[in-house]
């Protein structure tokens, strides 16, 4: 129980957001339709425990990490919901803990599959685990080629202690206007079940959507959508924004440290990158790179202060960053700034910094560090 409101910086997890936004989804989908919570990298920066909680009271009924260790840590805090870890395992240990922990792994490859039935087998491990078999339709990341679904599938099925839980892709473009690559993997997945199925194999769940893919196009549904950024409250394009009401989970705040005067011709922070063209009032607030405010974001962001936007000055630095807030007077020492987040009528999204940025809202809220603690409100 610590008092968080002692912190100089924290992120803030709407958890009623959260609720809301996996409802939302979960009112987009049929009901014979699974809903995984992907909460791998401590949930995109949300917290993985609170999150898995939340998802899983609201709707969703599987939980999608990327490691072994993401996996066990939702299970030692009492999480019995299936765990599909969507990366790939291989060691002795990885294994060891996955039967251990009943974890679900991805299966990769024809080797991979080799590797795990050998290794339960020298284990004395008496029973089958699930294992999900990942084919590449066009991500060309992890899977094997759609077109040799059919021998892999066979392949896994006949090797002991493997059982398969299902078959499932990953989509490359799902957020780009064009849908010409969506519809192309959309067509090879069904194109490789078909051929599984040729062989009498009936897979018995199937699965390839993202969010993108989950907001724009029933037909990907099949029986489970894999879905992360939505459930955070952001949304993979803007123009997705039409489909479904989306609210985000994280704000990120800071106190101001110090306020002060400086005159005209005054350098601010490392490097003078700022010179005050005339006399300012400017705030110190106490987050900075090493909380995972991007360096690149120096004299260019806006942050929020009683309801109103004001400009961040100078180099962000390790720690700190300093505000002009020269046309908001009496700001005090204490109070608190909202760098990302909603003060009144004004909001900073995720996809304010990541157009500033060029990058995308996932690599921005995965961005904050554990020096802030992550406050559940
Ligand atoms: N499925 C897989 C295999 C993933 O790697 C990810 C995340 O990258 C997701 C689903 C969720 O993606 P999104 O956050 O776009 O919903």
């Amino acid at each position: 129980t610590y008092a968080w409101f002692s912190q100089r910086a924290w992120v803030e997890i709407d958890l009623e957001a959260l609720s809301h936004n996996v409802q939302q989804l979960r009112q987009l989908i049929s009901e014979h339709t699974d809903l995984m919570a992907v909460v791998k990298a401590d949930a995109y920066g949300h917290g993985a425990v609170t999150v898995a909680q939340t998802a899983l009271k609201s709707g969703a009924n599987w939980l999608g990490v990327a490691t072994v260790p993401e996996g066990i840590e939702l299970r030692e805090a009492g999480i019995n919901a299936p765990i599909l870890i969507l990366g790939a395992t291989h060691t002795l240990e990885q294994i060891h803990a996955i039967a251990h922990w009943k974890l679900q792994p991805t299966i990769c490859s024809p080797k991979q599959a080799l590797v795990f039935s050998e290794t339960l087998g020298s284990i004395d491990y008496s029973s089958s685990i699930p294992v999900h078999i990942k084919l590449d339709t066009g991500m060309s990341r992890l899977g094997t080629n759609c077109e040799l679904a059919g021998n892999f599938v066979q392949l896994v099925q006949s090797l002991p202690h493997l059982e398969i839980a299902s078959v499932y892709s990953h989509l490359a473009t799902a957020d780009s206007a064009d849908p010409t690559v969506m519809h192309l993997q959309h067509q090879r997945y069904e194109r490789a079940i078909a051929q599984i199925k040729e062989i009498g194999i009936e897979p018995s769940y199937l699965h390839l959507a993202n969010s993108a893919g989950t907001l724009r196009d029933q037909n990907l549904h099949y029986d489970m959508v894999r879905v992360g950024i939505a459930i955070y409250g952001l949304y993979p394009a803007t123009y997705l924004r039409e489909k479904i009401d989306l609210r985000p989970v994280l704000q990120v705040k800071a106190r101001v440290t110090q306020v002060k005067t400086i005159s005209e011709g005054t350098g601010v922070s490392y490097g003078y990158q700022f010179i005050a063209p005339r006399e300012l009032r400017i705030a110190v607030v106490g987050i900075g790179y090493a909380d995972g405010v991007p360096r690149n974001l120096s004299n260019k962001m806006q942050v929020l202060v009683r309801g109103k936007r004001v400009e961040q000055i100078g180099a962000i630095t390790m720690d700190q960053l300093i505000l002009d807030i020269t046309d908001v007077p009496h700001i005090q020492e204490g109070e608190i700034v909202t760098l990302l987040g909603q003060q009144g009528k004004e909001k900073i999204s995720a996809d304010e910094w990541a157009n500033q940025l060029n990058t995308i809202s996932w690599e921005i809220v995965c961005g904050f560090k554990h020096r802030l603690p992550r406050v559940a409100v």
